[in-house]
């Protein structure tokens, strides 16, 4: 046994009572988000009326007040938007790689400009904290419309060939966790690469992508290059199977990419799929313990775990089980979860009453199962969706909750013995979208990831996203890559991509 596995044993957490600090509520002014009463689509530079009279309303899920009612899109509007980024088509493509980056910067400009206004709205459509909307999504978003604005006139030294050509009509489909995050993650390379898109935001979080929609009149982006739709699965599904898409990137659950890929095959349009995932957050007894904490808390309680490649499962070896433990749960007593609009909160609001129940059945499934489960002391809200961090201990490997994605504030404790023993646990999953490993041994980092199956290793650190950082995943966590050199090949044609 070496010596830091004899010391890291002997330690114990002491036994002082962490400090309470009282915190004056801090909220963030609501009236920034200036929300209409309702919303049509935006098709063709405008917004307009949907064919049908068909709206849905969009609430506020941490008190379930009503925001906005908003446009129904049907084939027919779909249709319509499809047309009008087909005619776009010619002109972006044909414009030079200096003018279109030119707009991607003026929409990045715009985007840091407005960045507090669309953080509030986020907050307000999605539920999640402030300090996440402000602090992350926004400006990453921002940070990839630079990045792609940057690329857009360098497509030839990209190496992917001598001048790789746009696809044309891009369809894409997001879902509502990172909902102005995955829009610009889609719209970017798109556009960078010469392609049009239509785009479809999910049901319960379309007012970032309609305010972005407000975005492109302020930047003057030539009509028909971003469409944006809103509507159900069914609007979704009226984008994938239009005859005249060439490409589909699709952003969701394993069940529904499934179906998209059975659709497409045959079809000769070109496909990505970045899906759901079951990360493994693996912990060895060298790790910096405090630190591995606060990345296991930011692994699974961020966004409040409704993030595909959140650390669900940790993996912690066995003599440090119970310190790690101790100490996690000591922190977790501190996460203040309430108002999303209050800048001291960690915790949000669950998205919908749909993903509540789904999140509730499969805690009922985890306990029933035999694993120990435990929650700080925490009060939740009245009303709106809430659910407390959570923490299973003695989860089985096969038990439901170390196997299905539950997509919110839940993680599943198991251990292992040895290194080979961690990367066979981890591995144990039909998905593979991306993995931690906590160790101080860069040795053993490599040797980690070049076992682990999955798109993104993160070392000593976790969820960190970057736009020049490829993101996408193995098995059923799809295929295709965002981000990087690598993301601009899911949006081109190329000798050297076909051949
Ligand atoms: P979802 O039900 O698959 O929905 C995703 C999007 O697809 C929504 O816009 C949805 O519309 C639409 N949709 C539903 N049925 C469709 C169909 N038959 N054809 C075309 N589009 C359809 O997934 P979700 O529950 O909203 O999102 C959570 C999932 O996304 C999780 O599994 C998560 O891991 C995954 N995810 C993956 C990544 C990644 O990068 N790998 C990132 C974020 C999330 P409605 O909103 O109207 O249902
Ligand atoms: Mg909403």
């Amino acid at each position: 046994m070496s010596q830091t596995e004899t010391e890291t044993e002997t330690e114990t957490v002491p036994d002082v009572a962490t400090p309470t600090w009282e915190y004056d509520p801090a909220p963030e002014a609501r009236e920034l988000a200036h929300i209409r009463s309702s919303y049509g689509l935006f098709i063709d530079g405008e917004f307009v009326d949907p064919a049908g009279d068909g709206s849905f309303a969009t609430i506020d899920p941490s008190t379930e007040r009503h925001l906005a009612e908003v446009a129904l899109a049907g084939g027919e509007d779909v249709d319509r938007a499809v047309a009008a980024a087909r005619k776009a088509f010619g002109p972006w493509s044909a414009a030079s790689g200096r003018d279109r980056g030119r707009y991607l910067f003026r929409l990045a400009r715009l985007l840091a400009e407005r960045a507090r206004e669309f953080a509030v709205l986020e907050s307000i459509d999605n539920g999640k904290p402030i300090r996440e909307t402000r602090d992350i999504d926004v400006p990453t978003a921002a940070a990839h419309l630079f990045y792609h604005a940057g690329w857009a006139d360098k497509l030839d030294w990209a190496g992917l060939g001598p001048q790789p050509r746009p696809l044309g009509v891009a369809g894409q489909v997001i879902p509502w966790n990172f909902p102005l995050l995955m829009l610009i993650w889609k719209i970017a390379p798109a556009l960078a690469c010469g392609n049009t898109v239509v785009i479809k935001p999910a049901e319960t979080t379309p007012l970032s992508a309609m305010l972005f929609a407000e975005l492109c009149q302020q930047a003057e982006l030539p009509p028909g290059v971003v469409n944006i739709v809103t509507g159900a699965g069914e609007t979704g599904a009226a984008i994938v199977s239009h005859g005249d898409v060439d490409k589909v990137a699709f952003t969701g659950s394993t069940a529904v990419g499934k179906a998209i890929q059975r659709e497409l095959a045959g079809s000769g349009k070109r496909l990505t799929l970045e899906l759901g995932g079951k990360a493994a957050n693996v912990v060895f007894d060298d790790a910096p313990i405090d630190q591995a904490v606060e990345g296991i808390v930011d692994g699974i309680f961020f966004n409040q775990g409704h993030v595909c490649c959140a650390g669900s499962r940790l993996l912690v070896q066995e003599n440090v089980h119970d310190l790690v433990v101790d100490k996690l749960k000591r922190r977790l007593e501190t996460l203040r979860l309430g108002d999303p609009l209050d800048k001291n909160t960690d915790i949000g609001a669950i998205n919908s009453a749909e993903q509540l129940e789904r999140i509730t059945s499969l805690v009922d499934i985890g306990e029933a199962e035999g694993g120990e489960r435990w929650s700080p002391a925490c009060e939740l809200p009245s009303s709106g969706f809430w659910f407390a961090p959570t923490v299973f201990t003695g989860v089985g490997a096969s038990s439901r909750i170390a196997v299905e994605e539950i997509f919110g504030p839940v993680l599943s404790v198991l251990t292992f013995r040895t290194p080979e023993e961690a990367v066979a646990k981890a591995n144990n999953t039909p998905y593979g979208l991306s993995a931690g490993v906590w160790t101080e041994k860069g040795s053993r980092m490599f040797w980690m990831a070049d076992r682990l199956e999955a798109g993104v290793v993160w070392a000593n650190t976790f969820n960190r996203l970057d736009p020049t950082s490829p993101f996408g995943g193995y098995k059923e966590s799809g295929f295709g890559r965002e981000g990087g050199r690598h993301g601009l090949a899911a949006y081109l044609a190329a000798p050297a991509l076909e051949g």
